[in-house]
């Protein structure tokens, strides 16, 4: 809500989309023209976001009244002017119309999302024509078409009405949605800023929906005040969630520095090789993994972060590089074994683990080094989370390893950044121009190999003596 009301009052304050975010809009984009083009007779597109929306809603009327013409972006009006919607495409069936939207996601998620969006094109429908359409439809990512079940429409009518009430406002609503929604956000950069310099309760990874109500009720919505709650107090309050993570992270902001829950209890005397690998999250890619790195670390409390020697195999396009990419990560790994039989792989939060699940899934194992190594694990993000409290607003490498005061090459990297570099690899037009563009890529993974070891070395060297 607050998104829109800054939408609607402030657009100044948001920040154009990223080079990633316009890729995904490219990717949402080509895969409804791939749609449109698999329907015969398309009429349209009626409204393409640009020219005259009324013109547009007239014309599609004047199309759904006179022909059964399958539509491109038909445009829909509320009868008050006020609402206005474009779905993809307008079918009709039998008697009635079929709303359809092409969506790139693959996983069933995908549908809820879709829910309200489909609600309020049917209650448009509904305004414009008299009738609901006889359902509504995604074309996913498979393209597979699935049908969307719509919320009670009294559920929409009070999303609407609060939707107005947000727009009518002239104070911009006080909410902050948790780290990993905003963000994304094109207005991070005024929400988070100006919530860490007021102190919100709501920046701390323990605050949530649920128990953020409760503490504001008892006039602790600002941190420093939290700071001094007692947690024992705040139980028998009936505040939600564990108080002694509420307090421990408000008094870790409010002093500004760690505080540890327990000592970390890091292992030692083995082998560590520093495991990373880079990803593109898109659904249906051919190369889900383009990119393992890992660093060997046969002696971890002699080696600096700066002295890694990393490693990357970096997959060729297409499903062949992948499997190649793979087959090649597997046969390292089992040659790092064979010199550090003890070797334990360290990663930082679940991405690694799960992605070796699905590629031994995907491709299978060979002489059991993937399912040996997925017993060699060690997840460092749980390690600290379990042990240390920071003052940040998250706990990605990124963040934790900055406040640890590690310095990536180029501030402007990240798994966003990461992705269009590949794809734009990917693209080039031969092998050279490609390795060439492949170079960042591998200072990018490494910076993040080297910045695990910087955070295991903090928390070996500071975690002894909490
Ligand atoms: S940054 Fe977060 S709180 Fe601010 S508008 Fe975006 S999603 Fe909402």
């Amino acid at each position: 809500m607050r998104r829109l009301w800054l939408k609607v009052h402030a657009p100044e304050l948001g920040s154009g989309g990223s080079e990633f975010d316009r890729r995904l809009a490219d990717h949402g984009i080509a895969h409804e023209r791939e749609v449109a083009a698999r329907i015969p007779g398309l009429v349209g597109p009626l409204f393409d976001g640009h020219g005259d929306l009324e013109a547009a809603a007239e014309r599609t009327l004047e199309l759904l009244r006179t022909t059964r013409d399958p539509l491109y972006q038909p445009a829909f009006l509320s009868r008050d002017g006020r609402r206005a919607g474009v779905p993809d495409f307008v079918l009709h069936d039998g008697d009635g119309l079929v709303l359809r939207d092409a969506k790139t996601f693959v996983n069933p998620g995908g549908l809820t999302a879709a829910r309200l969006q489909m609600a309020h094109y049917s209650a448009l429908v509904e305004e414009s024509l008299g009738a609901p359409p006889l359902r509504c439809e995604v074309i996913n990512g498979r393209h597979e078409v699935l049908r969307v079940e719509l919320p009670p429409r009294a559920e929409y009518d009070a999303l609407i009405a609060r939707m107005a009430a947000v727009i009518e406002s002239p104070d911009e609503p006080e909410l902050l949605q948790s780290h990993s929604k905003c963000e994304g956000c094109g207005f991070y950069g005024h929400c988070w800023p100006r919530a860490i310099r007021e102190g919100w309760i709501e920046i701390l990874p323990a605050v949530n929906r649920m128990n953020q109500p409760q503490l504001a009720r008892l006039g602790l919505g600002r941190i420093p005040a939290l700071a001094a709650a007692d947690p024992v107090w705040l139980t028998s309050q009936g505040i939600k969630g564990r108080t002694e993570d509420l307090v421990l992270e408000a008094r870790s902001r409010a002093e500004g520095r760690a505080l540890w829950r327990r000592a970390p209890g890091m292992p030692s005397g083995r082998t560590l090789v520093w495991f990373d690998l880079e990803g593109d999250p898109s659904a249906d890619v051919e190369v889900p993994i383009y990119l393992w790195g890992y660093a060997v670390d046969a002696q971890p409390t002699a080696t600096s972060a700066a002295a890694l020697a990393c490693e990357a195999v970096i997959a060729a396009p297409g499903r062949d590089g992948d499997r190649a990419a793979w087959e090649d990560f597997l046969t390292r790994a089992a040659a790092i074994f064979a010199s550090h039989p003890d070797a334990l792989w360290i990663h930082y939060d679940e991405y690694e683990r799960t992605w070796l699940k699905r590629y031994l899934e995907r491709y299978g194992d060979r002489a059991a080094i993937g399912a040996r190594l997925l017993n060699s694990m060690f997840d460092l993000c749980r390690a600290l989370k379990q042990s240390a409290v920071l003052p940040i607003t998250s706990y990605s490498i990124k963040r934790v390893a900055a406040h640890l005061g590690f310095k990536w090459s180029d501030p402007a990297m990240g798994s966003q950044w990461s992705i269009v570099q590949y794809e734009r690899a990917r693209a080039a037009p031969d092998v050279a121009e490609r390795e060439r563009l492949f170079e960042p890529i591998r200072s990018y993974n490494a910076d993040d190999l080297r910045a695990m070891k910087c955070v295991w070395d903090w928390m070996v060297r500071d975690g002894l003596a909490p």
